[in-house]
């Protein structure tokens, strides 16, 4: 059994991020999802358990105080954090494990797992971004502009992360992030540990 792979997803607001891992989930069906903490107010049609896990800021903090967080941060004006529990659970069982996070997040991830996969998704423009966030009809207007405000600067962190993949035709995202997925999967860094045994020419590498 090789050791799970974490890949970290980020992208500006409306980029697609969520449609984009509902395709990768659906493909891939032994690929976990982590869902995250947040203190946002649930969304039309979102589920508490499945979407997030809505606390309050109260409890968050009592969460970030025990270290129950392998990150957190502030986005947007309200609080995300990934919970360390079922990410051990998951790695621990080998599976490969999806993080949808913001760039804060994925930067704290980049000190404490090198192994860690980072592939950030853009819209093909700020217009279009606007566009997907208007067209979504689940956010005010104040948290629409905010969010694009907001997006200048997340997008700028894209040049650290290991794959950029523009969200030009979801069918075509969905497949390069599919094929970011395998290759990762194919790496011989995380293949050899697993062949070695069955190929005594490889015994020594
Ligand atoms: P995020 O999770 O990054 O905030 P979503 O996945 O919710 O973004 O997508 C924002 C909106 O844009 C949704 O209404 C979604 O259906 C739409 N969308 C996503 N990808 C595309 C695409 N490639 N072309 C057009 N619309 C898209
Ligand atoms: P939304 O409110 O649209 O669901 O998410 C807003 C932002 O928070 C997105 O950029 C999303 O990736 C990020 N986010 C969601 N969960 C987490 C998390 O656990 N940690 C961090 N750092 N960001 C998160």
């Amino acid at each position: 059994m090789r050791e799970g792979i974490l890949f970290v997803i980020s992208a500006p607001s409306g980029a697609g991020k969520t449609s984009l891992c509902k395709e990768i989930i659906d493909f891939f069906p032994e690929l976990r999802q982590s869902v995250s903490f947040t203190t946002r107010f649930p969304r039309a049609g979102e589920q508490d358990g499945v979407d997030y896990f809505f606390v309050s800021p109260l409890e968050f903090r009592r969460m970030v105080d025990a270290g129950e967080f392998v990150e957190w941060a502030e986005v947007h004006g309200n609080c995300y954090g990934t919970a360390r529990k079922s990410l051990d659970l998951w790695q621990s069982q080998g599976m490969d494990v999806v993080l949808d996070i913001d760039c804060q997040g994925a930067a704290q991830l980049k000190k404490s797992c090198d192994s860690a996969v980072f592939i950030f998704i853009l819209p093909p423009g700020v217009d279009e971004l606007r566009r997907r966030l208007t067209g979504r009809n689940l956010d005010t207007a104040e948290v629409i502009e905010r969010r694009i405000q907001n997006a200048e600067g997340e997008i700028r962190e894209a040049r650290w992360y290991d794959y950029i993949i523009i969200n030009d035709r979801l069918e075509l995202a969905a497949e390069k992030l599919k094929g970011v997925i395998m290759a990762e999967r194919s790496r011989t860094c995380r293949i050899l540990p697993l062949i070695r045994t069955t190929f005594p020419s490889l015994r020594d590498t």
